[in-house]
């Protein structure tokens, strides 16, 4: 492939990522309040203010206005640009690891739909049904579809049914021993929702491997908190580590696995 596609591939891939930042910013703002996603348009949350097009371009609007409303000249949050840029970020990180392949849209969707449960766990501490539910469901109908074609699925429809049902499974498992020990819950339901995901998209083999870097990435933070003398009964979203797991694995599957049993087998 010349380096000229190549480019061009890349460019737009980012700036469709960082578009659906700014579709993302609507979603982790309304789902979590049960509102629609589609109406009203975009608005200022103080005034109401209805974004025309050039106050709605993602990154360089917030910047152009210095991170105020242009109506009432109340500030805008600085995530809403930062979620954008990590969204264009993260787009370019999946094209170059995928290239121009088919299953590169799925793992785009996959990506977008993490980060979107990532920001509203962090905030609410829930990860709502109303996109777990039908994540599920999605990554099991774009397995499904290699029944008719296998252009676009990223695992077999069976490895994706075994990961909802060993995803989910698996935490549903070590949540109840946990608290039969503890006396108190150590994840929400939304946590196990979200491993069935993981596993309908990436097949029951992943989800393993995505518990462990959860679990790695959860741990040593939890121990940071504590060392820093932040009490023990400091929750703590686990969904933003399941999604960076997931995440891993979509792309890097091969080096997460033979790093895990390098470290088994030092
Ligand atoms: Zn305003």
């Amino acid at each position: 492939m010349t380096q000229t596609l190549l480019g061009a591939a890349y460019t737009l891939t980012t700036l469709l990522g960082l578009l659906v930042g700014s579709f993302l910013n609507v979603v982790v703002h309304r789902v979590p309040r049960r509102e629609s996603i589609i109406h009203p348009a975009s608005h200022c949350p103080h005034c109401g203010h209805v974004l025309r097009p050039w106050e709605n371009i993602p990154v360089l609007s917030w910047m152009a206005l210095r991170g105020r409303c242009h109506a009432c000249g109340k500030s805008i949050a600085w995530r809403y640009p930062a979620l954008e840029l990590l969204s264009g970020l993260l787009s370019l990180v999946v094209v170059w690891q995928l290239g121009l392949t088919w299953r590169l849209l799925p793992a785009l969707v996959f990506t977008w739909a993490l980060l979107a449960l990532t920001m509203i766990d962090l905030e609410t501490h829930l990860l709502p049904d109303r996109l777990t539910k039908p994540g599920m469901l999605a990554g099991l109908l774009l397995n499904g579809s290699a029944l008719f074609w296998p252009g676009l699925a990223l695992v077999t429809p069976l490895d994706a049914l075994l990961g909802i049902i060993i995803g989910y499974g698996s935490l549903w498992l070590l949540s109840t021993v946990y608290y039969r020990i503890a006396g108190r819950h150590g994840m929400g339901g939304g946590d196990l929702k979200l491993l069935g995901m993981i596993g309908a998209w990436l097949g029951w083999q992943a989800v393993f491997l995505t518990l462990f870097i959860a679990a790695l990435g959860g741990g040593l933070v939890a121990l940071g908190f504590l060392l820093r003398g932040k009490g023990r009964d400091y929750a703590m979203p686990f969904g933003p580590y399941l999604a960076l797991g997931g995440w891993l694995m979509l792309l890097w599957p091969q080096a997460i696995l033979s790093g895990y049993l390098h470290l088994l087998g030092s």
